[in-house]
């Protein structure tokens, strides 16, 4: 579809690293290092900070042009050695940018010296945790970060050493393990359900507080909340993970599978009504528990908007654009709700991506045939918006240009939300929050077309001012 592919213009994803500060955000005490240069930091803190709009600390060990020529062993350790003393986390999250991976730094390596001159043991109960995680830019995008640091935490908090074997102490807990397009409110959703439905769970990771915290007098160095690293190290004696993203890799679910025995299983980010029925069936077959009836008439609600949308949904062409993940559950929705969507696209890189859109459009709707890309950037979402003209755009604000060029109206779903405040509350996954997406759908596409109004609205000269004389009539 793209007529130029030199280089990516515009990317339709993040830095990998910062996908790895969307995992460590969500533990307990937990500070995150950027091997590389500071650049990395200073952009990724800002791109968090102005979605979440909340200060995103991101420590970084500064790579000088020394450090890129003779290896950046010293600024690594100096800049552990910064934050030990300026944070005191209880776990430090090292991702490496694109130069530290450039200049081959062994940093597993390195961090083993830094605590072996400094003294720091292995026991989380007394000990610092630092957690390497690989995540150069280069090799793939925040999606792949995001799952790369949830797998090393999980690792990292449930290995065992051999003397003591593999007993587990079952806990009935159940894990809940999610892609990283999840709003702090979506994850406060969630935990609500599961605190109704599952009583006992293990969220990972838990932004809801952290990135979206209430104000306080003294702003603490690191955001009070996230998951507790007990439960964290619990995980391996759960009843079952339940994992909420189908296209992406979930590598913390399946080690939890194949190395702890603690049976897991994914579904997609319960928005719509297929994949929001299919979540709560899963939860009710892994409690062995009805649903109960407060969701119930949930799920009833979202049907009857459904019915009451039908006629103005019907048929709009739309663009859907973003993670993989988040795009798929999009999709499934709109081809529930009537609507055409003539373009499905991801930046990431994903074969899956498009067996899986495929497959949920052969299922509900194998009149359709929308063109599907995965890996693009936004000059590429660009030239196919062009040949596809849909009437609307749904995905992250990064996609304005191309409505306001096209003059059509665009849904902002997923991150980043730049220029709109209110990323953090944006509520998008139950039958509630899929409810809200739909009116703001729904109520957008009105605001654009003036359909709703307009078979029965006044004329606006009905309001213009009248002579003196009518204005007067009726006060004698
Ligand atoms: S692409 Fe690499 S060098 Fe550039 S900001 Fe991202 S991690 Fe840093």
């Amino acid at each position: 579809m793209t007529k130029r592919n030199y280089a990516t213009v515009n990317p339709c994803v993040m830095c990998q690293p910062m996908g790895s500060a969307l995992a460590f955000k969500g533990i307990e005490d937990t500070m995150v290092l950027y091997h590389g240069s500071q650049g990395c930091s200073t952009y990724m803190r800002l791109h968090l900070a102005h979605h979440f709009r909340e200060p995103v600390d991101i420590a970084s060990s500064s790579l000088s042009e020394k450090g890129a020529v003779y290896g950046g062993r010293e600024s690594l350790k100096k800049g552990l050695r910064n934050v030990i003393n300026r944070y005191n986390p209880k776990v430090i999250g090292v991702a490496t940018t694109c130069l530290a991976e450039t200049i081959g730094d062994d940093v597993p390596a390195i961090i083993r010296e830094f605590k072996e001159e400094e003294g720091i043991g292995e026991d989380p109960k007394k000990d610092i945790i630092i957690i390497p995680v690989s995540t150069p830019s280069y090799g793939e995008s925040h999606v792949s970060g995001y799952i790369k640091a949830l797998d090393a935490v999980v690792r990292k908090f449930t290995e065992k050493p051999e003397e003591e074997g593999s007993v587990k102490i079952p806990n009935g807990k159940l894990n809940l393990i999610p892609v990283e397009s999840l709003s702090p409110a979506d994850v406060r959703e969630l935990k609500e359900i599961l605190e109704f439905i599952a009583g006992d769970y293990i969220f990972l990771p838990d932004i809801s507080e952290t990135f979206d915290a209430p104000l306080r007098d003294n702003l603490p160095k690191i955001a009070p909340g996230g998951t507790p690293l007990s439960e964290i190290a619990d995980m391996s004696n759960s009843l079952a993970s339940l994992g909420l993203g189908i296209v992406s890799k979930n590598l913390a679910l399946e080690y939890l599978e194949n190395s702890c025995c603690v049976p897991g299983q994914s579904v997609p980010i319960p928005i719509g009504l297929s994949n929001t029925d299919r979540f709560f069936t899963e939860l009710a077959r892994v409690l062995g528990c009805a649903i109960p009836e407060k969701y119930q008439k949930e799920r009833g609600r979202l049907l009857d908007a459904m019915v009451d949308v039908h006629k103005y949904l019907y048929g709009v062409k739309a663009a859907v654009y973003g993670d993989p993940d988040l795009v798929f559950s999009l999709t499934t929705f709109m081809l529930e709700l009537g609507m055409k969507p003539v373009l499905i696209a991801t930046g990431s890189k994903s074969r899956d991506f498009g067996t899986k859109i495929r497959q949920i459009v052969e299922e509900i709707r194998p009149d359709l045939e929308p063109v599907i890309l995965d890996g693009i950037d936004f000059d590429s979402l660009n030239d196919a918006v062009n040949e596809c003209s849909p009437e609307i755009l749904i995905g992250n604000s990064n996609g304005k240009y191309i409505a306001k060029a096209r003059d059509i109206p665009l849904v902002r779903v997923g991150l980043p939300i730049h220029d709109r405040v209110g990323a953090q509350r944006i509520l998008t996954v139950g039958y509630r929050g899929s409810l809200e997406l739909l009116d703001r759908i729904t109520n957008t596409i009105l605001e654009a077309t003036d359909t709703f109004t307009a078979p029965v609205q006044a004329e606006p000269t009905a309001y213009a001012r009248g002579t003196e004389e009518e204005c007067t009539e009726g006060t004698q």
